[in-house]
C-alpha cells in the first residue's frame, strides 16, 4: 500500500469573529490517498493556512521539509516509522508549534488508513479497547449573564449530561460574580452532575488560590488553565494548596512537554489534544507516561466531529481514559461536516465499532466552506 496524495483542506464559516476562544470556526481537514482507494481523514487544531504550508512546503534541506513530500509513496501502516520521519523532517522548524500540529492531522488520517485496512476500529487498532462507552461532557464558553449560564446548564442536563465544562469568556473579571456564576449552576445542576471550569489563563497565583476556595465549596471536578501554562513553579504550588484536580495541557506537543506539566507542575489531568500533541501516536505515549505517574487524560477536543471521533477512540483505547469533550459550539463545522453522529445515550457516547475512526465527511459540507 501507498500513499499517493496528502491533502489539506482549509475550511472557515463565513462569519468567523477571531476576538472568541471558539476553534469550531475553521479548521484544517487532512485527507490522505491511497493506491488501493481507500482514504484517511485528520484534522488538525491550529491556524489552519500556518498548518497548510509546513505540510505544503517544498523540501528545503534533509531537516527542514515540507510533511507531504516525506508522504508520498510511502507504505501508510509503517505509522510509527513515518511518525519519526516526519518529525526528523521538521526538526529546524517544528517539534512543536504548527509542524507538530500538521503531523498531528497526518498521523490520525494514517491511523484511520490503517483501520479501515484492517476492518477493525482505530481503539482496538491502538492497543485495544477499555470501555465501550465514555462519559461526554458538554463544554461551552462561560456565558456572560447568569441568566444564559443557567439556561444553558439547564439544557445540558435535559440533553442528558451527567458533566458539563464552561470556560473562558468573563471568568476572572470579578470574583463575586464568578462566584455567582458556579453557584447558580451548581443550584440549577444539583449535586450529581460534574461541573469543570476552565480558568482560560485568567490568573496570577494568588487569585487562583482565592477562586480554588470558591470552587471547592461548589464541588467543582477540575479547574482548568487557571495560571499561564508556562508558569510551571506556580501550578505546582497551587496543586499543593487545593483539593481541586488541577487540569491542563490542551496549548503543549510531545511527551516531554507533558512529563513537566505533571512533574514540575503538579498537575493531576493532562488533556493533550490530538489534533496538536503529536496525533494518536503521541498522545498514547502521553498517556501512558502519565499512566506510569498515576495520573488522568482527558483529550482537548473543540473541533469539528473528525476530532471527536478520534479523541473517543483514543480515551477508550488507554488505561486512565474515561471522559470525552463535547463542544456544545452550534458551528456548522463542528455540527454537519460528519454525517455519521457518534451514539450518545443518558450522558455516555458508545465508542465506534466501525472500520477506522468510524465516519463519513460530508463531501457537501466541505464543498460549501472550503476557502482553498
Ligand atoms: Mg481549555
Amino acid at each position: 500500500m501507498k500513499i499517493t496524495e496528502v491533502e489539506s483542506v482549509y475550511l472557515r464559516i463565513p462569519d468567523l469573529d477571531a476576538e472568541r476562544c471558539d476553534g469550531t470556526q475553521d479548521t484544517l481537514m487532512i485527507r490522505i490517498h491511497t493506491d488501493e482507494g481507500i482514504f484517511g481523514y485528520g484534522e488538525v487544531d491550529s491556524v489552519p493556512l500556518v498548518a497548510k504550508a509546513c505540510i505544503d512546503a517544498p523540501p528545503s534541506h534533509s531537516i527542514a521539509t515540507g510533511l507531504r513530500s516525506l508522504l508520498i509513496g510511502e507504505n501508510p501502516l509503517e505509522i510509527d516509522r513515518l511518525w519519526d520521519k516526519m518529525y526528523r523532517g521538521t526538526i529546524y522548524f517544528g517539534r512543536g508549534g504548527p509542524a507538530m500540529h500538521a503531523m498531528s492531522g497526518i498521523d490520525m488520517a494514517l491511523w484511520d488508513i490503517a483501520g479501515k485496512k484492517a476492518g477493525r476500529p482505530v481503539s482496538e487498532m491502538l492497543g485495544g479497547t477499555y470501555r465501550s462507552k465514555l462519559k461526554a461532557y458538554a463544554s461551552s464558553l462561560m456565558p456572560d449573564t447568569i441568566e444564559e449560564a443557567v439556561r444553558l446548564a439547564g439544557q445540558f442536563v435535559e440533553e442528558g449530561y451527567k458533566a458539563m465544562k464552561f470556560g473562558w469568556g468573563p471568568i476572572g473579571r470579578d470574583e463575586k460574580f464568578d462566584e455567582q456564576q458556579v453557584r447558580a449552576i451548581r443550584e440549577t445542576v444539583g449535586a450529581d452532575i460534574d461541573i469543570m471550569i476552565d480558568g482560560g489563563l485568567v490568573w496570577d497565583l494568588k487569585g487562583a488560590l482565592r477562586m480554588a476556595e470558591v470552587y471547592e465549596k461548589y464541588g467543582v471536578f477540575w479547574l482548568e488553565e487557571p495560571l499561564h501554562p508556562e508558569n510551571l513553579a506556580d501550578y505546582k504550588e497551587l496543586s499543593r494548596r487545593t483539593t481541586l484536580r488541577v487540569a491542563g495541557g490542551e496549548q503543549e506537543s510531545g511527551v516531554t512537554a507533558f512529563r513537566r506539566l505533571i512533574e514540575e507542575g503538579g498537575h493531576d489531568i493532562v488533556q493533550p489534544d490530538l489534533g496538536r500533541c503529536g496525533g494518536l501516536t503521541e498522545g498514547k505515549r502521553i498517556a501512558y507516561m502519565a499512566h506510569e505517574r498515576h495520573k488522568l487524560v482527558v483529550p482537548h477536543a473543540f473541533k469539528t466531529g473528525i476530532l471527536v471521533a478520534a479523541s473517543t477512540h483514543f480515551a477508550a483505547s488507554i488505561p486512565n481514559g474515561f471522559m470525552i469533550e463535547h463542544t456544545a459550539s452550534t458551528s456548522p463545522l463542528a455540527r454537519e461536516l460528519v454525517s455519521e453522529k457518534i451514539t450518545f445515550k443518558d450522558g455516555y457516547v458508545h465508542v465506534p465499532d466501525r472500520p477506522g475512526l468510524g465516519i463519513t465527511v460530508d463531501e457537501a459540507v466541505v464543498e460549501k466552506y472550503r476557502v482553498n
